[in-house]
């Protein structure tokens, strides 16, 4: 089986120009990352954290220490990830003061009897596991405080706008024994409400993985991909016999025309066929299959040699 990387760097309006080169890097850089460790015979899981790691790690995304702010200026994230061989999965939900929630989602799925952990038993878990602590302020950026500074001055507080300000990062992969797997990574959508958890650790909606369809990882309007299971809407359509592409069209477009609600998604079926599909203006995402790295940031679509 060759294998397969696909990251996403959240739906959202078009890229601003200041920050198209640097989503672009970050893009390739994580697609790189993952498919460089597929390529070493590393699993899907182990490709999709690592990417999802890089993306978390990077300022320009919303997800570590980019993550948008609720409206009491800090940060919570949500996380989760899926095993495709035996449907194992983890997930975390409003996490503070960890720099990489995916990691504590996969010892959630690996170390745990359970599937999501959240909270206060969240951050017990992430101490006994040895997950280092950071300071708070460590995930908040400048613009992150511009951006909730922006909305509450338009919309005044509790009222986030869903509608614009996406952004999350996710992975999916399909590594050479023919398994696949899915990450996805958020701080949420500025201005939340303490406590709002969206679609990103729930299975389902924020992703989902299984060896006998495929994987995806979703972004956008969490309340929306909630609402109609995402994830798993548009790998029911696959299991049906659509492709990629249409299966992404045919949920995405359900999604937009019972809810006004916008996003987008990537996915692999299992046969190493793969889309990136978006409703919103743009999603930044890439992609690695046969020594190619395909990358679209905006409107630009561009096609390099993987190393
Ligand atoms: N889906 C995420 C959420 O609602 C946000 C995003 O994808 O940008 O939490």
């Amino acid at each position: 089986m060759n294998p397969v990387v696909l990251v996403h760097g959240g739906g959202a309006g078009n890229i601003s120009h200041d920050r198209i080169e640097r989503v672009r890097q970050g893009m390739m850089k994580a697609a790189t990352v993952g498919y460089t460790l597929l390529q070493e015979g590393c699993s899907a899981v182990d490709a999709v954290e690592a990417a999802v790691v890089i993306l978390e790690d990077s300022p320009e995304f919303n997800a570590g220490c980019g993550s948008v702010l609720n409206t009491k200026g800090e940060v919570e994230m949500d996380a989760s990830i899926m095993n495709g061989k035996d449907l194992s999965t983890g997930a975390v939900s409003a996490v503070r003061c960890i720099a990489n929630p995916i990691k504590l989602a996969r010892l959630v799925m690996e170390k745990t009897p359970h599937c999501f952990l959240t909270g206060q038993g969240a951050a017990e878990f992430a101490a006994h596991m040895g997950v280092p602590e950071i300071p708070a302020e460590q995930l908040i950026t400048e613009r992150s405080k511009k951006r909730l500074e922006k909305e509450k001055h338009e919309k005044g507080a509790q009222k986030p706008d869903c509608r614009k300000n996406l952004g999350t990062v996710g992975a999916v992969a399909l590594d050479s024994k023919g398994n696949v797997a899915y990450a996805t990574s958020t701080g949420g959508i500025t201005n939340k409400m303490v406590g709002r958890v969206g679609d990103s650790p729930c299975v389902g909606s924020g992703g989902y993985a299984d060896n006998n369809i495929g994987a995806i990882s979703t972004t956008g309007h969490g309340e929306s991909i909630l609402k109609v299971n995402l994830a798993r809407l548009t790998l029911f359509h696959v299991e049906q016999g659509k492709t990629v592409d249409e299966a992404a069209e045919v949920a995405l477009g359900y999604m937009k025309t019972k809810l006004k609600g916008l996003g987008g998604v990537i996915l692999v079926d299992k046969a190493g066929n793969w889309a990136a599909k978006w409703s919103s203006d743009s999603m930044p995402w890439a992609a690695a299959k046969d020594g190619k790295l395909h990358c679209g940031v905006n409107q630009d679509t561009n096609i390099t040699d993987l190393p």
